[in-house]
């Protein structure tokens, strides 16, 4: 049966990859990725020579067809993400849904389990997990202050994304919502280097980087406390 698996590869240290994602790899036929760059590190960090071809949200009908062609033919294909787990913030969640209605049970797709941002930030925030809120990224305009009212009246743990270019303004907000005794976990740069966990409130998060704007750089996970 032709496969799709949907394979979880690192958010920054290139060991974090399974070894079932490394076997999958190799006996893949035909490796669909996010920037086919970006993948080659890691496929060449393994050694791993298969042929790539990108896919992302702004793929054309076409390489669907091609895609659909392949699996067709009874190819093995594997969809990776630039970091982290495909389709989680990521492309790939209308390939899953196209390749679900058209073959049904006819094609196998399987997921491969590795890291993705939010978990990983979580399991070290300290904060409950066992049940929570994840907002990826939080639009840029419209319903974004609506939002933050609602993370703030939230008596779930909630997660969302950021980016350097917002995570101050998007603490700023936070704090305007969030009061005192509301504990915000800012998680920097995961499995790199430079990993760091800010915990606080918001209003102490945003001191803080406002305070070290070196530290304004890289990729960001917030975590904010549910309400008591
Ligand atoms: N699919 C990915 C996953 O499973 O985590 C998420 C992809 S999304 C396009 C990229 C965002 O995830 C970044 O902007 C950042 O908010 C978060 N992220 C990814 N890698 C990270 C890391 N190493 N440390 C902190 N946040 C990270």
């Amino acid at each position: 049966m032709p496969t799709l698996s949907i394979i979880a590869t690192p958010i920054g240290n290139l060991e974090d990859i399974t070894l079932r994602a490394l076997r999958v790899l190799k006996e893949a036929d035909l490796v669909l990725c996010e920037d086919t760059r970006t993948t080659a590190k890691l496929l060449q960090k393994y050694e791993i020579k298969v042929p790539t071809m990108s896919y992302h949200a702004h793929s054309k009908l076409a390489k669907v067809d091609k895609i659909f062609a392949l699996l067709e033919e009874g190819k093995n294909l594997a969809l990776v993400s630039d970091a982290g787990t495909p389709c989680i913030s990521d492309p790939g969640v209308l390939l899953v849904a196209q390749v679900r209605a058209r073959f049904g049970d006819a094609v196998s797709i399987s997921p491969i389990p590795g890291p993705s941002a939010v978990i990983s930030a979580l399991s070290a925030s300290g904060l409950p997990a066992s049940d929570f809120l994840f907002l990826g990224f939080l639009p840029h305009k419209k319903g974004r202050e609506t939002l933050f009212k609602e993370i703030a009246a939230s008596t779930r743990t909630v997660a969302f994304y950021e980016s350097p270019h917002r995570i101050e303004k998007a603490l700023a907000s936070l704090s305007l919502h969030t009061g005192e005794d509301r504990r915000t976990v800012v998680a920097r740069e995961l499995t790199k280097i430079h990993e760091e966990f800010f915990s606080g409130t918001a209003a102490e998060a945003q001191a803080f980087f406002t305070k070290n704007p070196g530290k304004v750089r890289g990729e960001f996970v917030v975590i904010v406390a549910p309400q008591a």
